[in-house]
């Protein structure tokens, strides 16, 4: 049963890459891993390669406890991947992760404009800003300055910007890392923050064109907030369904699982 049973999983791993590919939250970089379903402390993630190529051989199966590969002999993996490994151990709720660097969150990312919930569809942002991870505050000496999240240290700073229910984390001159319950919530948050992201700036530019002041856009206030992000929850498998079949029809993804 466990073959067969995993497979389905494995599906909607391979559909989750190919469709952050889509949606152009990925290009040859970005991953999509998920937490192994029959064993959470185990997840898998796919080995070092362009997420819209991805098929079941290219998947790696990694302990949380230190994101190294069960098998000895597994392909180069993401020198990234400890982003994943922190957060699942410190966030048992936590089952499937995104980690992109999409261009049209990068300005919120290097300056000092709070990316905040601007429709209903982005409601899991809440109320607030979306916190900003600087891997500069925590390199250690003789860590690389590449802004990669390439040490166990520097992923557990980021995993801790997912306490208090946070779903989602901007990195600084880097990317955004979503977090959710499922493969199908972390794919719809990831591609709905960058679409909040885009809409914000038509905002800004609108309000700056017209000359109207910034302070007056009427974000999310916390209980809209709260019940957008209840609704993107139960409504998530309308566009998973749609996003599966669009890459089915596209010619440039196979899923062979
Ligand atoms: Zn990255």
């Amino acid at each position: 049963m466990e073959p067969e049973y995993l497979r389905s999983f494995y599906r909607k791993l391979i559909d989750g890459n190919h469709i952050l590919h889509h949606h152009s939250l990925f290009d040859a970089y970005g991953h999509l891993s998920m937490r192994h379903p029959l064993n959470p402390d185990v997840f898998i993630m796919a080995r070092n390669m362009a997420p819209a190529t991805l098929s079941p051989d290219d998947l790696i199966e990694y302990q949380v406890s230190d994101a190294e590969a069960f098998d000895p002999g597994s392909p180069e993996g993401y020198v990234e991947r400890r982003i994943h490994s922190e957060i699942y151990k410190r966030h048992d709720e936590v089952n499937a992760i995104v980690h992109g660097h999409s261009e049209s969150i990068a300005p919120y990312t290097i300056t000092n404009v709070p990316l905040r919930a601007c429709y209903h569809m982005a409601g899991f942002l809440g109320p607030g800003p979306v916190p900003v991870y600087d891997s500069a505050q925590h390199r250690q000496s003789g860590d690389v300055p590449d802004l990669l999240v390439r040490n166990e240290y520097l992923a557990y700073e980021l995993a801790k910007r997912f306490d208090d229910g946070n779903v989602v984390t901007l990195m600084r001159g880097h990317g955004l890392t979503v977090v959710a319950q499922s493969v199908e919530l972390a794919v719809l948050r990831a591609i709905y923050t960058k679409k909040n992201a885009v809409i914000q700036m038509a905002a800004m530019t609108l309000c700056t064109a017209t000359g109207t002041k910034l302070e007056d856009i009427h974000y999310l206030g916390e209980d809209e907030a709260e019940a957008a992000a209840n609704m993107t929850r139960w409504s998530g498998a309308r566009p998973w369904e749609l996003w599966v079949r669009e890459v089915e029809a596209s010619g440039l993804y196979v899923n062979h699982a």
